[in-house]
């Protein structure tokens, strides 16, 4: 539709998630108009988070080192682990205070329609953590939706016989909705009011 450059950028915003083919030439115009300065700093952060920030080795948080934040904090519990989908939701919980564990970061959801299944997730890597770091207990923070709910049944089935104490956040969360939604007082109260999970 545009010359070369101006329809490279349309099509590398239009794969952007919830960017949709107008939207996509809206920014690209936009940012052809701004002064050069603005556009590129924009840029230049894309560029920063691909070159500086990975994922940590451990619970696949996004991370500027080999391990996160959080993974190296020694003052956190280590025997309690909280499964979330997203490295958004990890910021979630903590905005709750309530929790002070470690994490263990999916990396999704199990969506049959959209082609994910477990190994399509760091399930694997979830049970290689458990034994060498003694975790007694896995409080699964999956978000209160279809995909979330199914999950979270899929990976109690998994560990329940592994020994460890299987837990699931409380409901009285929006259903259908996603964690980083929630705020700080439901999501901290469905935490503390976390149920344990019959296999
Ligand atoms: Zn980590």
């Amino acid at each position: 539709m545009y010359a070369g450059p101006v329809q490279d950028l349309i099509n590398e915003l239009g794969r952007l998630p919830g960017v949709g083919p107008k939207s996509a030439q809206r920014i690209a115009f936009y940012l052809l108009k701004v002064p050069k300065e603005d556009a590129l700093r924009l840029a230049r952060a894309v560029h920063e988070v691909k070159e500086r920030v990975s994922m940590c080795a451990r619970c696949f948080n996004v991370s500027e080192g080999p391990e996160c934040g959080i993974c190296a904090d020694s003052q956190r519990d280590t025997t309690v682990l909280c499964v979330v989908e997203e490295p958004r939701d990890i910021v979630a919980v903590e905005k709750t205070h309530e929790f002070r564990g470690r994490y263990h970061v999916l990396q999704g959801a199990i969506s049959p329609i959209e082609g994910i299944g477990p190994d399509q997730l760091k399930v694997r890597e979830l049970l290689a953590r458990l034994e060498p770091e003694g975790i007694t207990e896995v409080i699964l923070c999956t978000n209160p939706n279809i995909e979330g709910e199914a999950t979270a049944m899929y990976l109690a089935r998994l560990l329940h016989p592994l020994g460890v104490r299987v837990t699931r956040i409380a409901s009285g969360l929006p259903v259908g909705g996603d964690l980083e939604y929630a705020d700080e007082l439901t999501l901290g109260r469905a935490l503390e009011g976390r149920r344990d999970v019959e296999a």
